[in-house]
């Protein structure tokens, strides 16, 4: 055994894992690290100090198993999310990952097809090829956008088990019409296809931006799943979630392990949906920055798209992956998605925000 490599290979690993490298965005010790998308605050002391009674007060029952159905996590999401949903129609797990992994594990599968339109979440590929589902990389046109028309042809042509919507999209940032939504759910009624649409960034889209939760009602087909990883200010404490019809949560039950949600978990995401507004303080100030890089790049002669998240996609006029480490070589981490002449980049705290837009300049200045 002479390298990580070789013992690697020696193993009787599936033949579909083989060769295969992990899901890495780099966690690079950086000045400023814009490249995963979290809220770049920290989480604010009140909500501190609330996650740790609530914890605390769980310490000394932690020899018990928690609640399986964690029925009050439930209950006070459906009551953050409104749209008259009751817990009888929230799930969570352990990240909104954890989430779509179910999702697949209940309704994918050997001999079935997940469809996405890319560029889109980059996990989704990989969950897909986890448990054994076919991943189809449906089209978006040249500026990266999708239709209601174009989206739902290739539905029908594909037939997909499951499909996937990002809205935001990442790493785009531009939400979807609900229309696309609508017709993609209609154009999968023959094959009874599962829609999944994957707000993660919701709380951060453009005023008026509507969310795909209005169109439950009457489509037991449509999940909408959501995330405390980002608006939230919580990617560390691992919590996703999703809505839909009260029979999508009984059949994610036949594949979730036992007791998936630990006592600590549950404890977190109930503090964390006490103190919501508290959290989610720091949104409008992050949408602000995230305009603010939309513009600033423009200023500087390269071309941001519109962003409905709390990041920026933009093609930087030249090699991304030059100018990937050129911020970097001054201590700014954003994210080369591997779309040729284009990066992304995760709007900070102001100042986080202006040492970006100094690196982009210096840089520009310099190539
Ligand atoms: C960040 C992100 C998620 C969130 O993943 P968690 O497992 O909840 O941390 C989900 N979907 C998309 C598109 C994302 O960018």
């Amino acid at each position: 055994m002479n390298s990580r490599d070789d013992s690697l290979e020696a193993l009787p690993l599936r033949d579909d894992l083989r060769g295969l490298s992990p899901y890495g965005a780099p966690q690079l010790e950086v000045r400023v690290a814009l490249n995963t998308n979290e809220n770049t605050h920290p989480v604010p002391e009140p909500v501190v100090r609330a996650v740790t009674r609530r914890v605390t007060d769980t310490a000394a029952s932690l020899n018990r198993y928690p609640d399986r159905d964690f029925t009050n996590l439930r209950t006070a999401l459906a009551s953050y999310l409104g749209h008259e949903l009751t817990e009888d129609n929230l799930w969570a797990a352990n990240g909104s990952n954890e989430i779509l992994q179910q999702i697949l594990q209940a309704f994918g599968g050997p001999e079935r097809s997940v469809l996405s339109f890319v560029p889109t979440y980059s996990m989704y590929p990989l969950l897909a090829l986890g448990t054994g589902t076919r991943f189809i990389a449906g089209e978006r046109a040249a500026d990266f956008s999708l239709s209601a028309e174009s989206a739902a042809r290739q539905v029908g042509e594909h037939a997909p088990n499951i499909v996937f919507l990002c809205s935001p999209n990442n790493p785009t940032g531009t939400a979807l019409g609900l229309d696309v939504v609508e017709a993609v759910y209609e154009a999968g009624e023959d094959r009874n296809t599962i829609v999944v649409v994957d707000e993660a960034y919701a709380e951060f889209a453009r005023f008026g931006t509507p969310s795909a939760l209005t169109l439950l009602p009457g489509r037991p087909r449509l999940i909408v799943t959501r995330t405390m990883s980002k608006a939230f200010a919580l990617a560390g404490a691992r919590l996703g979630y999703f809505a839909a019809d009260r029979s999508v949560a009984d059949a994610i039950r036949l594949v979730r392990l036992p007791y998936h949600l630990s006592s600590v978990t549950q404890a977190t995401a109930l503090a964390a949906l006490e103190h919501h507004e508290t959290l989610l303080g720091t949104v409008e100030d992050i949408k602000l920055q995230r305009d603010r890089i939309v513009d600033e790049l423009k200023r500087l002669g390269l071309t941001p798209a519109e962003s409905d998240s709390n990041f920026v996609f933009f093609e930087c006029g030249g090699d991304a992956h030059a100018m990937w480490q050129g911020l970097l070589d001054q201590g700014v981490l954003v994210r080369d998605v591997g779309i040729p002449g284009h990066l992304r980049v995760t709007a900070g705290t102001e100042a986080e925000t202006t040492a970006f837009l100094e690196a982009v300049e210096s840089y520009l200045a310099r190539s």
